[in-house]
């Protein structure tokens, strides 16, 4: 999902950005201060299923405080970089204020930008204010709102407005996706493994509601599946590609299942994918193949290291060789495989019986939560202190002489996140340099077994 639609909100400090964010993002997440000049986050961004949207620090800062005019330096250029990647400038004035110097000046650096630009008077919280307010027609701007950030007063004119401009449906609230819809996940791996085997187990689980999604034709059946824990939390999932499988009498075992089509498709119609590992026979070029295919699709990835009771069997019956016991076993197991899969994001790891439902509840669960993981909106203050550290450890080999800066970083998308990076120099960043923007980003944010891709 691609949220090409950026707004930056602008103005003066004081005027009333972080409340009028807030209500345009409809909660409260940026900071809100009264006092001019305070280091606030630079700058937060929100993201719906409409646009995103940029909270930017105060620009036209005046001081004479020399730490104070750092800061107000190094925010106007976060501002200018905002504003360039913006579609649409609110500019935003205090209208019991009136018109000021600073509001001009605001004016004159953003018609440099060449931008659409919609001038909101804020603080309007009466009628009878609006007839009073001074008039900012010396601005220049042909779309002027009188608006009450604190009170909503004019929002929803404002948002009808917005979608007009961008030609965005007001009623697409895609992306906004409520923990509490069906997660839709899908098992591949090679044959036998046990995908249809887990399938089963969890179909048939005690704690299982199972229910056919309408709609489904018999070639694609799609089940609905609703989950008690033990701890009576109700997860809802939707499998994909259940045909045959609850079949028991399974036929087309030796199909190469796993570069068919229907693979492919499965993979691109869920928000989760669980790679199959066989316990016996470990990581192989098809795992890796479809590790990739997976990962380039932009799905969550976890892996299910399956029939673990052989293993445990074997351990239990005598002594391995080559290994002390089954948790050094595991040990060897797991490094084996993030060496050989080592481009994956993170992704959890779990070694599972279908046969004997050693730790399946943990599939659903983890299942859950990685989906959780994926769906957040993250801070873009955080994002970019997060990015920049990273950029200023271990800088990008792009070429030219001059260092590599990254000016800004915002989300602006999930599923598989998709980080927009604002930067210097225009260049393609080599794979080990990706990857090493990708690990300390997921270290930094715990987002285990979600792809990123960074713009
Ligand atoms: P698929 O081709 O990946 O769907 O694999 P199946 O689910 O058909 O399983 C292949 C074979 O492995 C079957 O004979 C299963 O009974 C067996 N199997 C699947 N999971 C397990 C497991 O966890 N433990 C053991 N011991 N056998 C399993």
């Amino acid at each position: 999902m691609i949220l090409s639609k950026t707004i930056a909100l602008v103005g003066r400090p004081n005027v009333g950005k972080s409340r009028l964010f807030n209500r345009l993002a409809g909660r409260r997440i940026s900071i809100v201060h009264d006092q001019p000049g305070v280091t606030r986050d630079i700058v937060s961004s929100h993201i719906s299923g409409k646009y995103t949207l940029l909270d930017t620090g105060g620009i036209g800062l005046e001081t004479t405080d020399p730490e104070e005019a750092t800061i107000a330096g190094a925010t106007e250029e976060q501002v200018e970089v905002a504003v360039m990647a913006a579609d649409l400038i609110l500019l935003v004035v205090d209208g019991l204020e009136g018109s000021t110097y600073g509001d001009q000046e605001v004016a004159v650096r953003l018609r440099k930008f060449n931008k659409s630009v919609f001038l909101l008077v804020n603080k309007i919280d009466l009628d009878f204010h609006e007839e009073r307010v001074d008039d900012f027609s010396n601005l220049g701007f042909e779309n002027v709102f009188y608006v009450s950030a604190e009170h909503g007063r004019g929002i929803p004119g404002v948002e009808k407005a917005i979608c007009k401009e961008l030609a965005i449906d007001e009623k697409n609230h895609e992306g906004e996706q409520k923990p509490e819809q069906a997660v839709k996940i899908c098992f591949v791996g090679r044959p036998n493994v046990g995908k249809s085997s887990i399938s089963n187990a969890l179909i048939d689980s005690e704690r299982m509601i199972v229910s056919d999604v309408p709609g489904t034709t018999r070639d694609s059946v799609e089940v609905e599946l609703s989950y008690q824990t033990a701890s009576g939390v109700n997860l809802v999932f939707r499998l994909k590609d259940t045909a045959g499988v609850r079949n028991r009498n399974k036929v087309n075992t030796s199909l190469d299942y796993f570069s068919t089509l229907r693979t492919h498709q499965a993979i691109e119609d869920t928000d989760l994918v669980f790679l199959v590992v066989d316990a016996l026979a470990g990581i192989g070029k098809v795992e890796k193949k479809l590790a990739g295919e997976i990962i380039n699709a932009g799905k969550c990835l976890a892996i299910l290291v399956n029939k673990w009771d052989i293993a445990q069997e074997k351990f239990n019956n005598q002594p391995v060789e080559g290994y002390e016991n089954i948790v050094d076993f595991e040990g060897h197991f797991l490094r084996a495989l993030r060496k050989e899969l080592f481009f994956l994001p993170d992704s959890p790891i779990f070694f599972i019986s279908a046969k004997t439902g050693y730790d399946m509840e943990k599939v659903l669960k983890e299942a859950h939560a990685l989906f959780l993981r994926a769906s957040q909106d993250l801070s873009t203050s955080r994002l970019n202190k997060v990015m920049g550290d990273l950029v200023n450890v271990n800088q990008p080999r792009i070429v030219g002489k001059r260092l590599f800066k990254l000016y800004y970083a915002v989300q602006v998308g999930k599923f598989p996140f998709k980080i927009r990076l604002f930067c210097n120099q225009n260049g393609k960043f080599e794979n080990p340099y990706r990857r090493y923007l990708e690990k300390g980003f997921h270290e930094a944010f715990g987002l285990k077994g979600c792809p990123t891709k960074f713009e």
